[in-house]
């Protein structure tokens, strides 16, 4: 269970303080599929970002399974954000690294066995159906394929949570469709949290259990899709 409690957070620009979010408070069930939908500069990625303290909120408490984040220390926070899985809009993968090694890269980081390593890489392969691309760079991939090593990345420190940041909005309706399929089994095979953001509300009519609208760093709406969608 993922509790955000009155964040707040703001930022300093040339015309002054910004308030990107105001006092939101959200709880994000353990096993849920949760949608924060909103409009480009609502406060979306702002938000999700607390979630991991990719940024720090100026006041509020970020709660994971009962652990105040922002009480932690900087060793105690990385190891927590081991559980705490993260993709992104343009996937950040390592170009000069194949496939395979940019899956293999964060258990190389923990020390873990090549023997392991193989075992547990391959396995992640085949769970995103990129088995034959092992060797590829990720310059030769599709985008829909490099959001799949992403996943397949993320998951090799078998996270708790999976935190996706505008993850399909780089992808055509199809490609969109079939990532969001994988996330969902994600969800279902492997019991792990998703919270995602995005403007787009096929996504989250396609997906999502729960959703919180957010407009000007504040949630105005929140419920279950048929809760926030019945008039639509
Ligand atoms: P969204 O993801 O919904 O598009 P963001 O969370 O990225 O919104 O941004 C919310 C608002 O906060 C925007 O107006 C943006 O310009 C502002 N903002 C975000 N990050 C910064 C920053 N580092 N410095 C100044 N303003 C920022
Ligand atoms: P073994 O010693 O058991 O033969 P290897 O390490 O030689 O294992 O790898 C065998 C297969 O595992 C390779 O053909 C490849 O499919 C996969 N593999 C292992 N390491 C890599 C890697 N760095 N990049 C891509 N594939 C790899």
């Amino acid at each position: 269970m993922i509790e955000l409690k009155n964040i707040s957070k703001s930022f300093k620009t040339p015309r002054g303080t910004f308030h990107a979010l105001k006092n939101v408070s959200l709880q994000i069930p353990q096993g849920a599929i949760f949608g924060i939908i909103g409009t480009s500069g609502a406060g979306k990625s702002t938000l999700i970002r607390c979630v991991n303290l990719l940024e720090r909120p100026d006041s509020g408490q970020v709660i994971v399974d009962d652990i105040n984040l922002l009480e932690l220390s900087a060793k105690e926070l990385t190891l927590k954000r081991r559980e705490i899985g993260m993709i992104f809009q343009h996937f950040n993968l390592l170009s000069s690294r194949t496939v395979y090694d940019n899956v293999a890269f964060s258990l190389e980081l923990a020390g873990i066995s090549k023997k392991e390593i193989k075992h547990r890489v391959e396995e992640l392969l085949e769970l995103v159906g990129l088995t034959e691309k092992r060797n590829d760079y990720p310059a030769s991939l599709s985008g829909g394929q490099k959001q799949r090593v992403a996943i397949a990345r993320t998951l090799a420190n078998n996270p708790k949570v999976l935190l996706c940041d505008e993850a399909t909005s780089a992808l055509d309706p199809a490609t969109t469709r079939s990532i969001l399929n994988l996330i969902k089994n994600i969800n279902n095979k492997l019991n792990i949290t998703i919270l995602l953001i995005t403007h787009q509300m096929e996504v989250v009519r396609a997906i999502c259990d729960t959703v919180a609208v957010i407009s000007h760093g504040e949630v105005i709406e929140h419920g279950t899709l048929s809760e926030i969608f019945t008039s639509a």
